[in-house]
């Protein structure tokens, strides 16, 4: 179970969970995602519209409906739990509850083993609904936009992920920051991640997802994320998916990024 997070929007959370998802898929792996965002821009890239989407996350997490009741299809041949604005309330209403960061694990653990692997998009806030999916989750992959400042709000983030780890979930990983939107032909993405990478105790991972203007088409559209599966983004979350699974099976080092080699 991986959650994305960053409480930074436009950093590719959604996407790397969408295009990660489909990655893992392709090579024969069950994955679930879930969209802990009230935006439901995981849902949207996935097919589904949030505003017709009958029961989604939001139930879950308020006790309302079982998890297996809410998972979607998609032509990814991933599983999706969905999410809706209804998801903007469950924040105030989650936090009236005791044991509020649990409800998500709470919810996955009645799938027992039916997915191999979990991924969670976490919402641009470290709020309760971040909080669930670091609760939720066995490590945390940080997308990181290679622009100036990316840096801001790392610090923070991490503070966040060392709560959880103290308090609601002692096995959390940090597997490490993921480079997106990076541009090869520039120093600037370059020199973003070496400054990241001098700041904070973070395994920076390779491959650095290249920004391609298919994946802005792609969400756009709502159109499969993986439509046009040989564009160097698309190449990218395969080779990122591939490293992920002999790490998780053999216990292999993951690969990581030094922009000066
Ligand atoms: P977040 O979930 O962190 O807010 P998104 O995944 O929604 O970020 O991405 C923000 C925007 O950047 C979207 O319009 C998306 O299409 C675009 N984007 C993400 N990854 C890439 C990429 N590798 N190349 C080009 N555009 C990208
Ligand atoms: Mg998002």
């Amino acid at each position: 179970m991986l959650a994305v997070a960053n409480q930074k929007g436009g950093v590719a959370k959604t996407t790397t969970v969408a295009s990660l998802g489909a990655a893992l898929a392709a090579i024969g792996r069950k994955v679930l995602v879930v969209d802990l965002d009230p935006q439901g821009c995981l849902t949207f890239s996935l097919g589904h519209n949030p505003d017709r989407v009958e029961s989604s996350v939001h139930e879950v997490l308020t006790g309302e409906a079982a998890l297996r009741e809410v998972i979607l299809d998609t032509e990814e041949g991933i599983s999706l739990v969905p999410a809706t604005i209804d998801l903007a309330g469950a924040e105030a209403m989650l936090l009236m509850r005791p044991g509020r960061e649990f409800a998500l694990k709470r919810a996955l653990a009645t799938l027992d083993n039916d997915y191999d692997i979990v991924l969670i998009d976490c919402p641009p806030s470290l709020g309760v609904l971040t909080l669930n999916g670091l609760t939720a989750a066995d490590s945390v992959l940080v997308p990181l936009q290679c622009e100036t400042l990316a840096h801001r709000g790392v610090g923070q983030l991490l503070r966040t992920v060392g709560e959880v780890q103290q308090i609601t979930n002692p096995d959390l990983r940090l597997l490490g920051a993921l480079p997106t939107l990076y541009d090869a032909r520039t120093t600037h993405s370059r020199d973003v991640i070496s400054d990241v990478a001098d700041r904070y105790e973070m395994p920076v991972l390779a491959p650095p997802i290249p920004r391609t203007v298919r994946f802005a088409e792609a969400t756009a559209s709502g159109a499969t994320v993986l439509a046009g599966r040989r564009n160097k983004g698309a190449l990218a979350y395969r080779e990122l998916a591939e490293q992920l699974v002999a790490h998780w099976d053999t216990g292999a080092d993951l690969v990581t990024f030094s922009p000066t080699a």
